[in-house]
């Protein structure tokens, strides 16, 4: 196994609302406990770590009490605002009892559009690391739009991601969800479906094979994380999808373990 997966100095983790939230849409303590922990153990362990982290509409419904997601963007957004405060909150609270100091980053697409704004994310970024400090980012619903002329929107976190992976030049990045990696088929709907256990290249043949989401807070499905993957592939790097049950599972990608579905080119 490469060392870019085993023992990579700068990693981002990426993980869904599916980690985060219960599917009766209460907050999963003990995922994001586990999380605190693994994060801040490989911190201790010399790595510098960034987690790009969902599960801001989730909380704020379960904070609010919404059994459902609203239908206006405007009340999406002010869902998203009241959970992004809790999520920190909660985040906060588990890394301080491992005495870990984290920071807020909320981002638009503009970083990737304007070199003075993405030079700023990355000073911000580095200081922060050599500070030993971990970023939690995630996407600024309540500035982001979606519009031909103004597009600030990363589209999803799986996208938000990559770009981060990209602009710190971390060597690895981890996708966790509520799923054990790249199937054939959504597994959801077909037993037969068969796990990728390696992707070196992602072709029209795979994208077929990849479907929606099946979950109530998911947002990209499979499709947007191929197109993650596909970005990473494109250049050079590495990236592994696995479930966030259990984020311990982290551990054992990092020791070469066979988990999840690696996206790594032919090179090694
Ligand atoms: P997250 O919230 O972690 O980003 P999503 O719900 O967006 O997760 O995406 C994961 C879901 O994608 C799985 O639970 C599964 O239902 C669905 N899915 C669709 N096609 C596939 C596939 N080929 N392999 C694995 N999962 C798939």
């Amino acid at each position: 196994m490469c060392k870019e997966i085993t023992d990579p100095k700068r990693i981002v983790i990426k993980v869904g609302t599916t980690t985060l939230i219960y599917p009766n849409g209460n907050i999963n303590l003990a995922s994001i406990d586990e999380l605190a922990f693994v994060l801040t153990d490989l911190q201790n362990q010399g790595k510098e770590v960034i987690l790009v982290s969902s599960g801001a509409i989730g909380v704020g419904l379960n904070q609010l009490q919404l059994s459902q997601r609203p239908f206006s963007i405007p009340e999406q957004q002010a869902v998203a605002a009241v959970g992004q405060a809790e999520l920190m909150d909660i985040y906060n609270q588990r890394f301080q009892v491992y005495s870990q100091q984290t920071a807020q980053i909320l981002l638009t697409r503009d970083i990737v559009e304007y070199p003075e704004s993405r030079n700023n994310v990355i000073n911000t970024l580095e200081e922060l690391l050599r500070m030993g400090i971990i970023p939690i980012i995630n996407e600024n619903d309540t500035v982001a739009v979606d519009e031909l002329d103004h597009l600030t929107k990363f589209g999803d976190n799986d996208r938000l991601s990559t770009i981060v992976s990209e602009l710190t030049r971390a060597e690895l990045l981890i996708m966790l969800s509520d799923i054990d990696g790249f199937y054939s088929d959504n597994p959801l709907k077909n037993k037969q479906a068969k796990l990728h256990r390696r992707i070196t290249k992602i072709d029209d043949e795979l994208m077929k094979q990849a479907g929606g989401s099946n979950n109530q807070f998911g947002t990209g499905g499979m499709s947007s994380k191929l197109k993650a993957a596909k970005r990473v592939l494109d250049v050079n790097g590495s990236m592994v999808l696995a479930n966030g049950k259990r984020p311990k599972i982290i551990f054992d990608i990092l020791k070469g373990a066979e988990v999840g579905t690696l996206f790594k080119g032919e090179s090694f």
